[in-house]
């Protein structure tokens, strides 16, 4: 066989030359293509820069990442340390614990108005992860002559959508929104998208990025269409909800679940998850939620292949799961009112930017402004750092963090106008957002 260096000849042979010197054959291989065409997460990107530049003492200040700075509550946290104590550290059912799918299941029909069931629940290790077994179960690649599999997506739409559907053989079909409407479709512009291809309508309300959220006659309205395609057009298609941020409302409008629709109950899945509500991202805590007969065999298709990808996800935090959808409704509250206050302090302040043109926030901790009235101008250089033309969201995002320490996520990856936007989390004090903003204001008092 070649030079293949084995594990023992490296253990032994401590002058072995390094695995990476680039001229083995080994070297020219590639990793799969689905994967290497694969855009990374842009918004995963700018916040581990911004992390990484905060580690190495920069005084960075991250509104990059759509992280609660908050810590988990107390409560939720005991509830797993006591788990493990307890010696709850062996394999678990696939899809969530029995108790924990119940108590899942109990508040989606409490809270929501969703038709669901225990058996109807999958817990996965995150609702990124809910979404991609979801897709993975929902779409199949096109056999050789037939066209994919359509995905309707309302544009801007939080980065890893696209990639999800389409890893999973779907092709999106983007509908334009513009920040005039707050980024929300039409009932008309739905149903002129829907064809007998039609397999998934993706909907996210309070929406990442665009910080706003359809109210619930309009998410009727949107369920009319899907129930009348559904008998019609399309009877294949799926509502997928990702209702992640539910519980970050503050504008005046309520939030509803498109899945509480009796006519679409069936063909709506809700995805959710504890990271935002509960402060708990780095937990990874999603699930999905289905109904009635279809429900079932989407949720038991999710087991099927979580069974081949992560069994079950940690098992001591089941009770904390528990606990944060049982015991925490105040310090949800009090998270909630600091947000609506951020909010306030965010929109203000950016009305007053030269050339920033953002709609308020509603829901989320997004502001998402349109910065292109800067396009076309040079950067005025900073922290060691000489200026740049400015000819994208991108340009503008990379000046302001290498000049002015401020980590912002370019829109480009959210699709549609979002390229002319930049993306704000407000997950973080008044006191940062004042001082990221004066710097702003510095950088575009500096724009030429
Ligand atoms: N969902 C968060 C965000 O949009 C976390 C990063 C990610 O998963 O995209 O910033």
């Amino acid at each position: 066989m070649g030079t293949f260096p084995t594990m023992s000849t490296l253990a032994s042979n401590s002058s072995a030359a390094p695995l990476s010197t680039g001229s083995s054959a080994a070297s020219r291989m590639n990793v799969s293509r689905r994967v290497s065409e694969m855009k990374p997460s842009v918004t995963v990107a700018f916040m581990n820069r911004a992390k990484t530049m905060k580690s190495q003492g920069l005084d960075v200040l991250g509104f990059a990442a759509g992280e609660p700075d908050f810590d988990t509550p107390r409560i939720i946290k005991d509830a797993a340390i006591e788990a493990l104590n307890a010696g709850m550290v062996k394999y678990m059912p696939t899809l969530g614990d029995p108790e924990t799918r119940k108590v899942l299941a109990e508040k989606l029909v409490r809270e929501n108005g969703i038709p669901t069931t225990a058996d109807h629940i999958a817990i996965s290790a995150g609702g990124k992860h809910s979404l991609y077994v979801a897709c993975q179960c929902l779409f199949d690649f096109p056999a050789p002559g037939e066209p994919p599999q359509e995905a309707i997506l309302p544009v801007p739409a939080w980065v890893s959508y696209a990639p999800i559907i389409e890893i999973a053989g779907g092709k999106v079909i983007e509908l334009q929104t513009t920040a005039a409407s707050d980024f929300k479709i039409t009932p008309e512009q739905l149903k002129k998208a829907i064809t007998p291809r039609t397999r998934g309508f993706f909907i996210n309300s309070p929406s990442n990025p665009c910080g706003t959220m359809y109210s619930p006659s309009e998410l009727k309205a949107l369920a009319q269409v899907i129930a009348e395609a559904a008998r019609t057009t399309a009877p294949n298609l799926v509502v997928v909800s990702d209702e992640l941020y539910e519980k970050i409302v503050y504008g005046g409008i309520e939030h509803f679940s498109i899945g509480s629709v009796p006519e679409i109950a069936e063909r709506t899945l809700t995805i959710n998850g504890l990271s935002k509500a509960y402060a708990m991202t780095g937990w990874r805590i999603g699930y999905a939620a289905g109904s009635g007969v279809f429900g079932k065999k989407l949720i038991d298709a999710m087991g099927v292949l979580q069974g081949q990808m992560t069994t079950n996800i940690t098992s001591f935090t089941y009770p904390a799961i528990r606990a944060a959808i049982l015991k925490t409704a105040d310090e949800v509250e009090k998270m909630r009112r600091a947000f609506a206050d951020r909010a306030a302090a965010v929109h203000a302040r950016l009305t007053r930017v030269p050339g920033f043109k953002c709609p308020k926030p509603t829901g989320a901790f997004y502001a998402f402004p349109d910065v292109s009235a800067h396009f076309g101008k040079t950067s005025p250089g900073g922290n060691g750092t000489p200026g740049r033309k400015i000819n994208s969201a991108m340009d503008f995002c990379e000046a302001l963090l290498a000049e002015q320490y401020v980590a912002f996520v370019p829109g480009e990856d959210f699709g549609g106008c979002g390229k002319n936007c930049v993306r704000i989390s407000f997950a973080c004090s008044i006191d940062q957002i004042n001082k990221g903003i004066d710097r702003v204001e510095t950088f575009v008092a500096g724009l030429k």
